[in-house]
């Protein structure tokens, strides 16, 4: 528990209608959202999972299973706080986050800067620790054709 860790976070949800769409905890004004069992916000679970992998913790799935009913709708700034608190508790800190957003629409740079400031707040850190890219898929694949967003993250961690 000497050297720093690094982790890696992949998530992606369906975009369909008659779901808020909510990305890193931000709310975001779009006539489609993401289903998911959960608010499906892919941001905050695939940080979740980089920061599990992180601490070599496992996965978001072992944590909070999506055949738990508990579960359902569960608000992901929640689930997110909860390991945070098992990684500090496991000896570690965050040094960095990395986040490339994929997504074809809405267009996200106008919402880099409140995502960001959003993550940082959540993950109690200085927004310059953490960076948001928002990348389309070129119109390729299922992201490229709007039928999902995916999220993929990497994260830093230090020994406290
Ligand atoms: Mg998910």
């Amino acid at each position: 528990m000497t050297a720093p860790r690094i982790g890696l976070g992949y998530d992606i949800h369906r975009l369909v209608e008659g779901r808020p769409l909510i990305l890193g905890g931000v709310k975001i004004d779009h006539h489609t959202g993401l289903l998911g069992h959960s608010d499906g916000d892919v941001v905050l679970h695939a940080i979740t999972d980089a920061l599990l992998g992180a601490a070599g913790l496992g996965d978001i799935g072992e944590h909070f299973p999506d055949t738990d009913p508990k579960f359902k709708d569960a608000d992901s700034t929640v689930l997110l706080a909860d390991v945070l608190a098992k990684v500090n508790a496991a000896g570690y800190t965050i040094v960095n986050i990395d986040i490339n957003i994929h997504a074809e629409r809405p267009k996200l740079k106008p919402h880099k800067p409140a995502i960001r400031e959003s993550v940082a707040a959540l993950l109690k850190l200085d927004p310059s620790a953490v960076n948001i890219k928002a990348k389309t898929n070129e119109g390729l694949g299922p992201i490229g054709i709007g039928h999902g967003i995916a999220c993929t993250t990497a994260v830093m961690l230090n020994p406290a």
